[in-house]
């Protein structure tokens, strides 16, 4: 187990850890803590950096995570979440997201929402203007367009290819697939597959599709949940995703179960999840973490108790484990914070983004309980 601990109650009681200088700099500067998932193209810093922004210009705090998440929301180069997300097994994005506001202790939620390129705007439409706690499907689509949002394809050339990659990719016990011709083709390997779809799809560099062939064979998950605390103490937080790549239509995933992906009390602090949603609502891991907190856990020791009981899900037998990936970020009401990952690290991937005011987005490494060999 890795030893970073992440003591970060200066950042938001800022003023009254720094000498007098410093303290009347701090008191004429708004401060606060966010933080988030790294995601690819440095999507957490992003998220966290506009969420900060938000909080230092006023805004509150379920307004500034969600500004935040709609970056990533919105970017097409993030197959996890949002636009260009992958897709589901018929080829459709379906999206999940929750919210939950600390001050006025309300959540929403939208699951396996299509064709709105930011659900977590929606959920917080659920939130604060319905007497519900979470829409689903059809319902939620027809929600959001009611609420003016406008009904997209989500699907991009991109993940498009992605899918059709993941559909040959499928094959029978003798290794045929109906995606490729020749019924006596036998299965490719894999630098010979990336040959065949440089010829299918010229657009596309080598990297590109060796990823999309890793991808077909290891279907990726990610999502990005974000947590903040503003200098008054007020906190929320927000988990946006587009699930599972090529899962079956209408899976819903962790995020947008409010308790699961997703848990914030202000008066203790707020939780949520990345990697694979059924192991974390096995455990129900941010309320548990949460409720760790309140019990007199650090946000650390609360994210690796949950990380805990999976591994015991599991008997704690590591070569079970190994296929499951799930984490962790944690926000105390005191500014401390934690990532935390059931498994790390692998080529400092398992890192997590956070903003405060005393030091600009950056990235942090996440404690994990399990090492890869
Ligand atoms: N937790 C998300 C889900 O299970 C996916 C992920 O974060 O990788 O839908």
């Amino acid at each position: 187990m890795s030893d970073h601990t992440f003591s970060r109650r200066a950042a938001i009681l800022g003023a009254a850890a720094l000498p007098v200088a410093g303290l009347v700099h701090a008191q004429s500067q708004p401060t606060g803590v966010v933080i988030s998932s790294a995601n690819r193209n440095d999507g957490g810093i992003h998220c966290c950096a506009k969420a900060l922004e938000v909080i230092q210009s006023g805004g509150d705090t379920l307004d500034a995570v969600i500004a935040g998440v709609n970056i990533v929301e919105l970017d097409p180069r993030d197959n996890s979440v949002g636009y260009g997300g992958l897709p589901n097994e018929d080829g459709v994005v379906e999206l999940d997201a929750s919210c939950m506001h600390g001050p006025s202790r309300r959540g929403g939620a939208v699951g396996a929402i299509r064709g709105i390129k930011t659900p977590s705007k929606v959920a917080q439409k659920v939130a604060l203007e319905t007497d519900h706690m979470m829409l689903a499907g059809e319902g939620a689509l027809r929600f959001a367009k009611a609420w003016g949002f406008q009904e997209e394809n989500l699907l991009t050339d991109e993940s498009r290819t992605q899918w059709l990659i993941w559909k040959r990719s499928l094959r029978d016990r003798n290794g045929h697939t109906f995606w490729e011709s020749g019924v006596d083709a036998p299965p490719a390997k894999k630098a010979a597959e990336v040959e065949e779809l440089k010829k299918l799809f010229p657009q596309y560099g080598e990297e590109f599709l060796e990823e999309a062939l890793e991808n077909a064979l290891n279907p990726p998950h990610g999502t990005i949940n974000c947590i903040a605390l503003n200098e008054k103490g007020e906190m929320s937080a927000v988990t946006t995703t587009s699930g599972m790549a090529f899962k079956i239509p209408g899976r819903v995933g962790d995020s947008p179960i409010i308790g699961g992906g997703l848990w914030l009390d202000q008066d203790i602090g707020g939780a949520g999840s990345t990697g694979r949603g059924e192991e974390n609502l096995r455990v129900c891991g941010a309320h548990t973490i949460v409720e760790n907190m309140r019990h007199g856990m650090s946000p650390r020791e609360a994210a690796l108790d949950a990380l805990k009981r999976v591994a015991r899900n599991f008997d704690n037998d590591e070569k079970r484990l190994a296929a499951v990936d799930l984490d962790f970020y944690v926000l105390r009401k005191d500014g401390e914070y934690a990532g935390a990952s059931l498994w790390g690290p692998v080529q400092g991937e398992k890192r997590f983004a956070v903003a405060s005011g005393s030091r600009p987005s950056h990235h942090e490494p996440s404690v994990y309980l399990l090492a890869r060999k």
